[in-house]
Formats: C-alpha cells, sequence, structure tokens
C-alpha cells in the first residue's frame, strides 16, 4: 500500500463510498490495534497516526451505511449520539480533564479518509482554532 505524504493527501486518493473499510478488520480483529473501550454497538481504539499524545477513534460496530455524517438519517440518532458520549467517556478515561478536540472530518473537503463514520478524540496538548 502507498504510503500517503499527509492525511491530506490520503483523503483526496479516496472516493467515498459505503465499501468495507479498514475499519471492519479492526472491529473483526483481523488486523491488530488498541482498544480503549468496547461495548456491544461502539468500539473506540487510537488512531495509527496520532494528531496529539492522546488521539482515539470511535466508531460505530455496524455501519447501516453511515459512511459519514453527512449521510446520517433519523435511524442514526441513536448511534450518533452514542459516539458522542463514548468520545466524553474516553475523553475522561484518558485524563484529558483539561479539554480535548471532538473532530467528524466529511468527505474530501473534510478531509475523510475512511468512510465509515468516526469521531476523533485528540488532546493531550493545546489546541488551535480555527482549524487547519
Ligand atoms: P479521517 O481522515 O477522518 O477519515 O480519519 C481516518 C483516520 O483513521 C486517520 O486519522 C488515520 O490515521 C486512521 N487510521 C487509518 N487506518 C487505521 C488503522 O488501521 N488503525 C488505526 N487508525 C487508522
Amino acid at each position: 500500500q502507498l504510503v500517503m505524504a499527509s492525511e491530506k493527501e490520503a483523503a483526496l486518493a479516496v472516493t467515498p463510498s459505503d465499501s468495507p473499510t479498514i475499519f471492519d478488520k479492526i472491529i473483526s480483529r483481523e488486523i491488530p490495534h488498541h482498544v480503549v473501550y468496547e461495548d456491544d454497538k461502539v468500539l473506540a481504539f487510537r488512531d495509527i497516526r496520532p494528531q496529539g499524545p492522546i488521539h482515539i477513534l470511535v466508531i460505530p460496530k455496524v455501519k447501516d451505511g453511515l459512511t459519514g455524517l453527512s449521510k446520517a438519517e433519523e435511524r442514526h440518532i441513536d448511534i450518533l449520539g452514542r459516539l458522542l458520549y463514548v468520545a466524553k467517556l474516553v475523553a475522561k478515561q484518558e485524563g484529558l480533564d483539561d479539554g480535548f478536540r471532538i473532530v467528524i472530518n466529511d468527505g474530501p473537503q473534510g478531509c475523510q479518509a475512511v468512510y465509515h463514520i468516526h469521531v476523533h478524540v485528540i488532546g493531550g496538548r493545546q489546541m488551535n482554532w480555527p482549524p487547519g
């Protein structure tokens, strides 16, 4: 597999689709990963290219068409709430008591590279605003 120079290049090289993603292999344990939280609906694991001392991804175990936030339907309201709640739980678990950043990238302009919705929890350093 090509090693991309940047997250932006990786994102722009991907065609948005509902095809299986690398996250399916993480859910099924086909590839190793560091789980920090799991329940019957949600998995949270460390990002392979962390953008801060703490960088965790929170994903639904069943994608159900939710490739990204822009594809959300009313039936997804419960899982969307759960993803954010778990983001809060892992932030607490990781000791991010002084704050953290939640990100959901959507589509090519949003630099989305993996089309299985995921909430980034990034912390352990001072964030900047506006984001890049
Ligand atoms: P996106 O740009 O919002 O789609 O974020 C995708 C994220 O998935 C990036 O931060 C990647 O570093 C991360 N990622 C891609 N493959 C893996 C993996 O195999 N394990 C953990 N994180 C991954």
